[in-house]
């Protein structure tokens, strides 16, 4: 993988190009994503983002939105925008398995395949430029430095610097996470020059939320919560029952792992949800306990140091279980 830097003197030569980010993209992947679409078409590239699943309501609001297409409801179109392709940018997501049905897609195209991404472990060699920087606190952040370093800093507007807010704000959970550098903290200070209404930003992404988000949590709080003290680790596991019954909606259950992770002592905080095809889980960790590693020795997973996710094919009774032997073999980690 060759330096992102070396794709700069290029950008001013129209082109053809494709966003795409993880499935079921979060804040910091649909804006980096669109940070970067409002920033591509002022050099009048024909720029299309690709989601390769559908997203939460809460993103929805982001200036571009409309126009990204997901890959398993707008197949055909997604397929055409693939087909002539001569740039294909990877956003906040490293390894091609993370876009589901997208993967064999991305693997067969024949064009330049560019990642900006800030997770651990990135699959080097699928990809032919790109910068992979753990330290970044979020990819919103690192395609803000991208423009920055390409020399462009005066093409950020209010879009770009909206939805790249959005990806560092929510990265860096309201700029509390030791990621958040003095770097991320100067741009939110350049974006606010360039005019962003960082209130409004907030409010779009977390007072929008329908009644039956909070029924549910409640729900799951008081009825699906255990805590294994002697190993300072929380678990929620939620059956498919609780997602119908409430009428949980993509994007519901972003943030419930925070709570368990908020009790006082507690350092490893997971969720399992049983989402029919799948268990999907979520870890969130505080100081040394590397959820990363975790996720990926257990649950075919990973992420970060302190916040990852995993799937497994086995029923949620099942992973469960391989959850309690995995927190009983770490259990010097969690109590160190
Ligand atoms: P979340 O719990 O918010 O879904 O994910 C936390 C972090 O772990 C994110 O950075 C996300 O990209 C990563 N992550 C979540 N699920 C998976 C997974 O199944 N595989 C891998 N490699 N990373 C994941
Ligand atoms: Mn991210």
């Amino acid at each position: 993988m060759k330096p992102v830097s070396e794709i700069f003197p290029f950008l001013e030569q129209q082109k053809n190009i494709v966003i795409t980010f993880h499935q079921k993209p979060d804040a910091d992947a649909m804006g980096s994503g669109l940070g970067l679409y409002h920033f591509l078409i002022q050099f009048g590239h024909k720029v299309t983002v690709i989601s390769p699943t559908n997203w939460a309501g809460f993103l929805s609001w982001m200036p571009g939105a409309k126009k990204v297409l997901d890959f398993e409801m707008q197949n055909e179109k997604a397929k055409i925008a693939l087909k002539d392709v001569d740039w294909l940018f990877c956003l906040d997501f490293n390894v091609l398995s993370r876009t589901r049905k997208m993967e064999i897609p991305l693997q067969e195209l024949n064009c330049t395949k560019i990642l900006i991404d800030h997770h651990q472990q990135p699959q080097v060699e699928v990809f032919d430029y790109g910068i992979s920087d753990t330290g970044k606190s979020s990819t919103a952040e690192m395609v803000y430095d991208f423009i920055v370093n390409s020399g462009h800093e005066d093409k950020i507007n209010s879009d770009v610097a909206e939805c790249l807010y959005a990806g560092v704000m929510t990265d860096t959970g309201s700029f509390r996470f030791n990621s958040t550098s003095a770097n991320v903290h100067r741009m939110v200070a350049a974006l606010k020059d360039k005019g962003l209404n960082h209130s409004q930003v907030h409010e779009n992404l977390f007072d929008n939320f329908l009644e039956n988000r909070f029924r549910f949590f409640g729900n799951v709080l008081l009825n699906r919560m255990q805590i294994f003290y002697e190993y300072n680790t929380a678990l929620i596991a939620i059956p498919q029952q609780d997602l119908i019954k409430y009428n949980v909606k993509t994007g519901d259950t972003e943030g419930l792992v925070n709570f368990p992770l908020s009790i006082k002592g507690i350092k490893l905080a997971a969720v399992v949800i049983d989402r029919g095809d799948e268990r999907k889980s979520s870890f969130r960790s505080k100081g040394g306990f590397d959820v990363n590693t975790f996720a990926r020795k257990y649950f075919n997973g990973g992420g970060h140091f302190n916040a990852a996710g995993g799937k497994n094919l086995e029923s949620l009774d099942e992973v469960v279980k391989k959850f309690k032997e995995a927190i009983k073999e770490n259990k010097e980690l969690l109590n160190s």
